[in-house]
């Protein structure tokens, strides 16, 4: 299953030529995600080829301008395409309001449906299908914030064609023998699992964790992640002003990775005062080799 990510935009609260607002696009199977929709994210979406209508769920962290600005000339450049298909946005309380309002006052009714779910601090799976499920975790930040955490469910484990053909298992057991059980031959021979199939593929996941501090408590909740990004919005020098803003530093980004086992980790949201992210990324490496710093347009396939 395709499992790749998307950087749309790595900067913070203000755009540069090279770095847009935060957003991302998350690709699972044929499922096209949006995660954050900073202003300008259609136009990243242009750039960078990505299919946008295809879009069906778009999650929003919290209601600060570089996080959501774009999602209104989105959602009307969906209305203007002719789109029908469906979209859920996952957001803070507010969004929906604001976001009908826009279209109230244009007067204009979207031609597709939109579902809202509005995220609270309670209730952490928010999504799942029959391939991957959605975790929304509540994050310290200055107004109400979640980080995402998208995990592949488990899979079915895979048929050794050689060990059931040896023993003339017919196809119709093979499904339950994939979902884990045992086979009885007709003399009453068990035939463990184990000695039917192989391991399934190992489940992949990604977290999305921005515009907060350094959290312990969550990195227990995402522990194990295979890609986890995290803002580094300042160097550690600045991590009074840093802590006073609810941001993190290079260095704290790190230190979270290193918390919750990552396999890997993607530094983003970096702020203006930095002309490259040379430093961040020096800082986040020192901690955490297996760091890399987001540029718009990387893309990163999730592996275990
Ligand atoms: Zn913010």
């Amino acid at each position: 299953m395709l499992f790749s990510l998307t950087i749309l935009g790595s900067g913070s609260a203000l755009p540069t030529a090279e770095r847009n607002h935060t957003a991302q696009v998350l690709q699972m199977d044929d499922r096209v995600i949006l995660i954050d929709c900073g202003e300008g994210t259609q136009h990243q979406l242009r750039r960078f080829g990505i299919k946008f209508q295809k879009i069906n769920h778009i999650y929003i962290s919290h209601l600060h301008g570089d996080h959501y600005l774009g999602l209104a000339g989105l959602l009307s450049t969906f209305h203007l395409q002719g789109r029908t298909r469906s979209l859920t946005i996952f957001g803070p309380k507010g969004l929906e309001e604001i976001t009908r309002l826009q279209f109230d006052y244009a007067e204009t009714k979207p031609g597709y449906p939109i579902e809202f779910v509005t995220l609270t601090d309670d209730k952490y799976p928010i999504y799942e299908d029959k391939v991957i499920s959605v975790e929304a975790h509540p994050v310290p930040h200055r107004i109400p914030c979640w980080a995402f955490y998208f995990k592949e469910k488990p899979k079915k484990r895979n048929i050794n064609k050689e060990a059931v053909d040896s023993y003339n298992i017919p196809i119709s057991a093979y499904d339950r023998i994939k979902n884990g059980g045992d086979f009885v031959l007709p003399d009453g021979t068990v035939l463990k699992n184990t000695e039917l199939t192989y391991n399934p593929p190992p489940r992949r996941s990604y977290a999305f964790v921005t515009d907060t501090g350094f959290n312990p408590v969550l990195a227990e909740k995402i522990h194990g992640v295979n890609l986890l990004y995290h803002e580094a919005t300042f160097l550690h020098d600045m991590t009074e002003s840093a802590t006073d803003k609810f941001h993190s530093t290079a260095r704290q980004a790190a230190e979270f990775a290193e918390l919750c086992e990552a396999g890997q980790l993607v530094i983003g949201h970096f702020s203006t005062r930095y002309k490259n992210a040379d430093l961040l990324l020096q800082e986040a490496r020192e901690v955490f080799p297996n760091t890399f710093a987001a540029e718009d347009g990387m893309e990163i396939l999730i592996a275990v």
